[in-house]
């Protein structure tokens, strides 16, 4: 199951908490309203069974419904609440008096239900003719005699009323709800956002940028905590960063002394008449080895004096196809000793303003490179031309490719392929760090495209030389190390 974003959790749980407090409000005033319309209605009832008793007198024991018509507030009120009544001898059980434009008189209560009233009056509710109605029985005394009034009003505006508020309140629940969710979900990203900058500016911190701190808001919130507690953190990584690339160009120039030494006892003693051949075997492939580690101690080294920022270029005017013909000629040998076929294609000019060395170093590197990964039988082409305003040099083999997983990293310092790692036992991985370094120095890009199998292209851009460029001045540079 995909995990829910923070954002989308809060929301989720304003919405469950939103509608869970709507639904009891609803459920509290649909209560309350239904009280308060039967609690009204009773009042009523009183009203209208004590202002009835009023009008009835009793003629020869028989009673009769007496007010005066022509005043229009009594004749209203006696027309109100004689609209559903019934006036019982409460002894006998009689129906004695009842309205005349009802059909409660279908429903003339048995006797022994007039007994049970009179022993507890009280409120009835029930329907006539689909109308409801809300009785209430009370006990009167005239001339020593008994009798049971029962007044009624009809609660149906009351039912109508309630049923449309709970209709409303069913609509506006899931409206409501709605509205609350969008609002939490505002208010959540409203809320989420400073961490969302924070975490931003957090993963825009690479190795290289340790220097970088994230922003503190003065808040003085936990986001503010937060970021100081990550600014530690970055503190110490970069103290620990600077130390060990201290310590790696301390290594590298330690380790060249005691090298140059024994390079040099190596060539002394080959130089010497006489001894065995099988010694003389020893000696050279002990120069040999000493020529690999010098190679790797003095990229260190290079590494080093780049991350220092001590590396100075001195741009100079020349052809890239040039450069690159002749190189490409010069391997030419080395790649013929391994069995591999090295084409060069080189047509036009393409001037460039860079440095010549560095530039030359890029283009050993990857032509280097593609003579080790390929097989014999194998070729490796290199073409240089212009195309627009970009110089182009591309660099390809027929060798044994490198796998999509590993391209993302293979211009990493100390990153070798996996493949690679048990026939090249002489490589640091600092070879094609160093080559980018150098093209991204001089507003270059280098590109590779690479099947497993199939052969690897590396093309590298540079800018051409404005038509009025002359020598610029050297520029110092520090390389750092990719993350
Ligand atoms: P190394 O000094 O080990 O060769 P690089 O930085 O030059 O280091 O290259 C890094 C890795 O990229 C190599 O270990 C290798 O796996 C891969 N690689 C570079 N060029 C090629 C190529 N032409 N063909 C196949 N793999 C290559």
């Amino acid at each position: 199951m995909p995990s829910l974003k923070l954002r989308t959790k809060l929301a989720l749980f304003y919405a469950a908490l939103f509608a869970i407090l709507l639904a009891s409000a609803g459920i509290t005033v649909y209560r309350i309203m239904a009280l308060r319309l039967t609690a009204a209605a009773d009042d009523n009832l009183v009203d209208h069974g004590a202002g009835l008793w009023g009008y009835i007198q009793f003629h020869a024991g028989k009673p009769v419904l007496t007010y005066d018509t022509s005043n229009h507030q009594i004749a209203y009120f006696v027309r109100d609440a004689t609209r559903y009544y019934q006036l019982y001898d409460a002894a006998s059980g009689e129906l004695l008096l009842e309205s005349t434009d009802s059909s409660l008189m279908h429903l003339a209560l048995p006797v022994s239900e007039v007994g049970r009233r009179v022993g507890r009056p009280g409120i009835d509710v029930i329907a006539v003719e689909g109308v409801a109605l809300r009785l209430r029985s009370a006990l009167y005394q005239a001339n020593g005699h008994f009798y049971l009034l029962r007044v009624g009003v009809s609660v149906e505006e009351d039912l109508v009323d309630l049923a449309e508020l709970k209709r409303v309140l069913f609509l506006l629940l899931p409206v409501m709800t709605l509205v609350g969710v969008v609002g939490a979900w505002w208010m959540a990203g409203k809320v989420l956002r400073p961490l969302q900058e924070l975490q931003n500016e957090a993963s825009a911190i690479s190795i290289t940028q340790l220097h970088r701190r994230l922003p503190h808001r003065g808040t003085r919130d936990e986001l503010d905590a937060l970021a100081a507690t990550f600014n530690q953190v970055f503190t110490l990584l970069e103290d620990a960063v600077r130390r060990m690339k201290q310590f790696s160009a301390y290594m590298s120039h330690e380790l060249r002394t005691p090298l140059t030494v024994l390079r040099g006892e190596a060539e002394i003693a080959l130089m010497r008449p006489g001894p065995p051949k099988d010694w003389r075997g020893l000696l050279t492939s002990q120069l040999e080895e000493f020529d690999k580690l010098d190679r790797v101690i003095g990229r260190f080294l290079l590494l080093a004096r780049a991350e220092a920022g001590q590396i100075e270029f001195e741009m100079v005017e020349f052809d890239l196809c040039a450069l690159a013909a002749g190189l490409g000629k010069e391997m030419i040998p080395v790649a013929m000793s391994r069995g591999i076929s090295l084409k060069v294609a080189c047509g036009g000019e393409a001037r460039l303003v860079a440095d010549r060395g560095w530039i030359e170093r890029v283009i050993l590197n990857l032509l280097d490179n593609a003579i080790k990964f390929t097989a014999g039988g194998g070729q490796v082409h290199i073409v240089a031309r212009s195309a627009g305003d970009r110089a182009m040099v591309e660099v390809s083999d027929t060798g044994s490719g490198i796998a999509e997983a590993e391209l993302p990293h293979i211009f990493d310092c100390f990153y070798r392929a996996h493949d690679s790692r048990p026939t090249r036992p002489g490589g640091a991985g600092l070879g094609l760090a160093l080559t980018k370094w150098i093209v991204e120095k001089h507003g270059g890009v280098i590109q590779v495209d690479s099947r497993v199998g199939a052969g690897s292209v590396f093309t590298i851009t540079l800018p051409l030389a404005p038509p009025d460029s002359s020598e610029s001045a050297a520029t110092a540079s520090s390389l750092s190390i990719a993350d």
